[in-house]
């Protein structure tokens, strides 16, 4: 389908979405009143009047942000990661649920999937309670929860020998490391989560001795976009209408699901910097393409000369000098200060040429400590999604 006729469809779901939030769910009602009224709220422009939410809305509008016609304990809950020290629950409803399903069929499809093909999704649900991905169906799919041991994952997925494989970014890499390098071999994988930057997906590529495929996805809005054949992020405008307000970072995405009607989510601020792209891509698709996803706005790194740098450049460059895959984290704690933390004991020599390395990247002005663990401090262990994190505010 064109874009045109794509956009069309998405202009009509969009407006459906929003009609049926003010009506339907306390929170817009509440906040939108003078905003808009019955008349108003089928303008086509009228999004655009809308206020932008947040994180902090949603958590202190918990109760409020289930529509009137849904029954909260029915309902598929998805926390949210809580990288910012408080986990969001969001609410889907069966339907949208569904709907995700069939989108990722289409991913699937598009790289020649066929139903006797079988499918392990890593799964972040801990089984106790229904989650998203027990609800996801295929003819043949497996799930292996994180939480397990890698040995374990590794035994599993071995045992079942999937064609495709599907995880978030930093399971994938860890099982890359562990003591017993897994004997399968999948068509593809499809990753999501962490920034993938060109030299980890090359390095994957060579261990799995196959393709890596990126999904872009958040608990928020489930899936937004997705890589096809030709290794371009195609936007689902079927799914989500993406609103790319340019700052200083790049483009902020703000995010509207059309297909959650449960809690539906409008004008959500994913605190994402990506930057679009007006290329058509050679695979003939009509959703428009995302060059590329930078990382969180919160966690750009902020200079003393007031340079800034994205979390996906700090990660390439540290990627450069310590080989793909490997496991780091920087945190910025204040502008002159940030720590490095690297995974497994390096010699002397390479400690100061990478404290050398690290004032090329930051600058003289800035105070780098390199911290070596075989184990990374649970609190570090849990920005899981974050490779590069800073504390330092930046005013856009
Ligand atoms: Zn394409």
């Amino acid at each position: 389908m064109n874009t045109e006729r794509l956009v069309e469809i998405q202009n009509k779901m969009l407006q459906k979405i929003i009609e049926y939030s003010f009506t339907s769910v306390p929170f817009y009602k509440d906040i939108w009143k003078d905003v808009v009224n019955k008349k108003a709220i089928k303008s086509s422009k009228i999004i655009d009047l809308l206020p932008i939410i947040c994180r902090k809305d949603i958590f202190l509008n918990k109760n409020n942000m289930i529509s009137k016609h849904f029954d909260k304990g029915k309902l598929i809950c998805r926390k949210t990661s809580g990288t910012l020290g408080r986990t969001l629950k969001i609410f889907y409803d069966i339907p949208s649920i569904e709907y995700f399903n069939a989108e990722l069929l289409r991913d699937f499809l598009d790289k020649g999937y066929r139903t006797w093909e079988k499918i392990v999704f890593f799964s972040p649900d801990k089984f106790k309670k229904k989650g998203i991905f027990e609800v996801i169906e295929f003819t043949r799919g497996y799930f292996i929860p994180e939480f397990w041991s890698d040995e374990v994952k590794i035994k599993k997925i071995e045992n079942i020998n999937p064609q495709i494989v599907v995880g978030d970014l930093s399971t994938i890499i860890n099982i890359c490391f562990s003591n017993h390098e897994p004997e399968v071999k999948p068509r593809f994988i499809t990753v999501y989560g962490d920034l993938l930057t060109e030299s980890v997906r090359k390095f994957l590529e060579e261990v799995f001795n196959t393709t890596i495929y990126q999904r872009y996805s958040s608990a928020e809005i489930l899936s937004m976009a997705w890589e096809c054949k030709e290794k371009n992020m195609h936007y689902n405008i079927d799914i989500a209408y993406l609103e790319f307000l340019k700052n200083k970072l790049g483009y902020n995405v703000i995010a509207t699901n059309f297909i959650n009607r449960a809690m539906p989510l409008i004008r959500y601020d994913l605190g994402d910097i990506v930057i679009p792209s007006d290329d058509i891509c050679s695979c003939g698709r009509g959703l428009p393409l995302i060059k590329s996803i930078e990382g969180r706005a919160n966690d750009f790194i902020v200079l003393p000369n007031g340079k800034i740098l994205s979390p996906k450049k700090v990660q390439r460059y540290l990627e450069s000098l310590i080989g793909s895959g490997k496991e780091f984290r920087i945190v910025q704690k204040t502008k002159y200060n940030i720590v490095l933390y690297l995974k497994n004991c390096l010699d002397e020599p390479f400690l100061q040429i990478m404290e050398n390395k690290m004032k090329k990247l930051f600058g003289n002005f800035v105070n780098v400590k390199i911290i070596l663990k075989n184990k990374f401090p649970k609190n570090i262990k849990m920005m899981k999604y974050r490779t590069v994190t800073s504390k330092v505010k930046i005013n856009l």
